[in-house]
């Protein structure tokens, strides 16, 4: 991940009010194409000019083949707020994230979790992140519901974490359960990124609790029930089921790791 600062220069007498809103419909457009990373974008204004610090996925995630046509209206939205386009400036390399990835891999995965802000669509062959405007669009342009649906995720990883609240035990069913809403909505996406990719796209089950070792590693597959899902050695040190059919993955039991 990159840090950079995008200068917004105004060019002619405008309102606050009508630049913030220019710029803020720019920043979300490009969280929605997953151009840029985070959900809070600091903006501050100086000197007739706006600044805003943003993470990217990438060096070039912001140049403009890669704009969704929301981004590139929102673009337009700027002149018309008497702004100029903006202006990047690379601040350095983000030094506790990952880079991204630059190969397309064998297989990919849909994977978060509450402490990554990057992409949750990760290369099979090493877990790197693969920035999301880099897919064709998944619906309406852009990446938006794959964005809301890893929000979602987060937000339930982090109240199982905390095992402070009651939610933690509805948060956990989501995360867990291939009859939730969650798990539905993110197979589904799976499924529309493999059909658009042509590359095997998998989801990731999250997988704690369980009586004994034993059973776990017995565990059958929670979507079709076969018992073949088990490998031999875990994918990335962490998948020790995969089932084909059903495009999950899933960890042995964190209980028995
Ligand atoms: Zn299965």
């Amino acid at each position: 991940m990159f840090v950079c600062e995008v200068r917004f220069e105004c060019f002619a007498d405008t309102t606050i009010s009508a630049a913030q809103h220019a710029i803020n419909h720019l920043l979300e457009a490009w969280r929605a194409n997953g151009q840029i990373l985070g959900r809070e974008f600091a903006v501050s204004f100086h000197d007739g000019e706006f600044k805003a610090r943003l993470m990217l996925p990438a060096q070039d995630s912001l140049a403009n083949r890669h704009n969704s046509p929301w981004a590139k209206a929102a673009l337009k939205g700027l002149t018309d707020a008497k702004i100029l386009p903006p202006r990047e400036k690379l601040l350095g390399q983000d030094i506790n994230a990952n880079e991204s990835a630059t190969h397309t891999p064998e297989w990919q995965l849909l994977y978060t979790s509450y402490v990554h802000m990057c992409s949750p669509v990760r290369s099979g062959d090493n877990l790197l992140p693969i920035p999301l405007y880099k897919l064709p669009a998944t619906f309406n342009g852009d990446h938006k519901q794959l964005i809301r649906w890893q929000t979602e995720w987060q937000a339930c990883d982090e109240l199982q974490m905390a095992s402070a609240t009651k939610a933690e035990f509805a948060a956990l069913d989501e995360l867990c359960n291939v009859g939730s809403d969650l798990f539905r909505r993110g197979w589904d996406l799976r499924g529309r990124i493999e059909y658009l990719t042509k590359i095997p796209t998998y989801y990731y089950l999250y997988r704690v609790g369980g009586s004994s070792l034993q059973d776990e590693l017995a565990r059958p597959c929670p979507r079709c029930g076969s018992t073949g899902w088990r490998l031999d050695e875990p994918l990335l040190d962490m998948f020790h089921f995969r089932c084909e059919p059903c495009r999950i993955v899933s960890n042995l039991s964190w209980d028995y790791q």
